[in-house]
């Protein structure tokens, strides 16, 4: 018995459910809404459904960044991995562009397609039950970190390292790198991948790992997308704890506090090290917090503050210590998404910056950068992060960093009314002039955020790793249709 109905009344339920259909006319080149009962020029069968209505397909045009809108001709809601080996390989003979989207965090169009066809990820988002003695995790591409960590803690277990939010998908971070607070200790996200399962630009479904089409694996782990849709992962899991200590360390010097984070993620007191900037009541940048997480058992000791802040030179009347739940810290931003969403904010435009600054000059950099911002440069809701990052952990080639053994990432996550373009294209152009500044330093981007970048300028970005990159697109995506919303190729 076949698996799959056929596909005349898999497309007629869906013309019932209101849902068009759409058909690709190889003469044009373009798609169009077809009658259930006409010839669909080879549209596949599938298990999920094709949408081409106007809440689709506006919505596929929009991100966390509301400033790019691009409209794609279809989306795909795929009802299994076939479904994506199907209309990749449809889109790749026909050489229609194809971007896969997570939870559409982006902030700069990265997951739009202009005329193309949009494969959502989340219902690709199961998590494989682990057995007794797992240490690692196989998860649909489009299930969230808060998932993951769910389905993991109740073994005990976890992956060792989160991005500060949790509402953003696996293959979306896997994509990009996925950095925090316990970076330092075990790299990035895209470090702490075991295995990949992708469907290729040209529809070909294929496992990859370090000793399996390496080149691939290689090209896909924080490969913006350009070579496979990532439709599964096998992520490393470690120990972790039942409850964290939480620290908060007031600074009114920026020197110092560099110094300070520096010198503990070179000790590695703490399993989280993280840092915010601030604003005085002048308006300027001049309020330094480091953030940092002790995990207590079982995956790591009973904190003990005298220890873990031997040496540090904070405001000791400032510092606020508190004992949480691991879950909760992991979570910890989920109150105030609530209250940005409540208050419209959500809703504002981010032109994001994110960048990474060598550490000797972290400083340096980031105090020229800060010297220049005011609040209005941050808006409502936004926010400014420092923090170390410890190189020899950070493994993967396509993941760029600063030559330097501890880079910083230095972020202003910025936040402003959609409507006021020109206040939008004020931001995007000081993201550039940032971006040069900090590239003229020995810095790089880490790109989740929104900077004005062409080809050549992707080019410098991948540096060395360029070569292998090209050389991937053209073995895995020939015809080049995946992710033009990064503008690499
Ligand atoms: C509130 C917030 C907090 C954040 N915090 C952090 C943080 O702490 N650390 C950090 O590192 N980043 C952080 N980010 C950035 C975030 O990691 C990236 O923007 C990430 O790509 C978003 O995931 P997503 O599921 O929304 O991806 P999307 O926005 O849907 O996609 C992003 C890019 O990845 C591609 N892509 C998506 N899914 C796949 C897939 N399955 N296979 C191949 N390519 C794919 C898309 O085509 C697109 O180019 C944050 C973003 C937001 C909005």
């Amino acid at each position: 018995m076949s698996r799959r109905p056929p596909r005349r009344s898999v497309l007629r339920g869906l013309a019932a459910a209101g849902t068009a259909v759409i058909g690709f006319d190889p003469f044009t080149r373009s798609w169009a809404v077809t009658p259930s009962d006409r010839p669909l020029h080879g549209i596949p069968e599938l298990d999920g459904t094709l949408h081409t209505d106007e809440a689709a397909l506006s919505a596929a045009a929009d991100d966390f960044g509301h400033i790019v809108h691009r409209r794609p001709a279809a989306v795909l809601r795929p009802g299994s991995v076939a479904d994506v080996v199907a209309m990749v390989r449809f889109c790749h003979r026909r050489g229609i562009p194809v971007a896969p989207r997570g939870q559409g965090h982006a902030t700069n169009g990265q997951a739009q397609v202009a005329g193309g066809l949009v494969v959502e990820t989340t219902p690709l988002a199961a998590i494989q039950p682990l057995g007794p003695g797992s240490s690692s995790v196989r998860v649909g591409a489009g299930a969230k970190w808060s998932d993951v960590a769910k389905a993991t803690l109740v073994h005990g277990l976890t992956p060792p390292v989160f991005t500060d939010y949790l509402e953003l998908s696996v293959g979306g971070t896997l994509s990009v790198g996925g950095l925090g607070g316990q970076t330092h200790r075990h790299g990035a996200q895209v470090d702490n991948v075991l295995e990949l399962e992708v469907v290729t630009g040209a529809g070909e479904l294929l496992r990859c790992s370090p000793d399996r089409h390496r080149d691939l694996f290689l090209a896909v782990l924080a490969g913006l997308g350009q070579c496979a849709v990532v439709v599964g992962a096998t992520v490393r899991l470690v120990r972790a704890p039942e409850t964290v200590r939480h620290y908060l360390l007031p600074y009114d010097d920026l020197r110092t506090f560099v110094e300070d984070q520096r010198l503990l993620v070179r000790d590695r007191r703490f399993s989280y090290v993280e840092g915010q900037i601030v604003p005085d009541a002048a308006g300027a940048f001049r309020g330094y917090v480091i953030e940092a997480v002790a995990y207590g058992p079982p995956a790591g000791d009973v904190p003990d503050d005298a220890v873990l802040l031997r040496g540090l030179r904070h405001d000791p009347s400032g510092a606020e210590i508190t004992d949480i739940p691991y879950y909760d810290f992991l979570d910890r931003l989920a109150p105030a998404v609530a209250a940005l969403k409540e208050a419209g904010l959500w809703a504002y435009a981010h032109p994001w910056l994110n960048l990474l600054l060598p550490g000797r000059k972290a400083a340096d950099v980031a105090g020229r950068l800060l010297d220049a911002l005011t609040p209005g440069d941050v808006g409502p809701g936004g926010v400014v992060l420092l923090y170390p990052l410890v190189r020899e952990r950070l493994r993967t080639p396509l993941l760029r960093m600063p030559d330097d053994p501890v880079p910083y990432l230095f972020a202003v996550l910025r936040s402003t009314p959609p409507d006021d373009t020109a206040a939008v294209r004020r931001l995007l152009a000081a993201n550039r002039s940032a971006y040069d500044l900090v590239r003229a330093a020995g810095g790089t981007r880490y790109p989740v955020g929104s900077v004005p970048f062409d080809q050549a300028d992707w080019r410098r970005h991948f540096g060395s790793a360029w070569p292998r990159l090209a050389a991937a697109r053209k073995t895995y995506d020939p015809r080049g249709i995946l992710v033009p919303g990064q503008g690499i190729f």
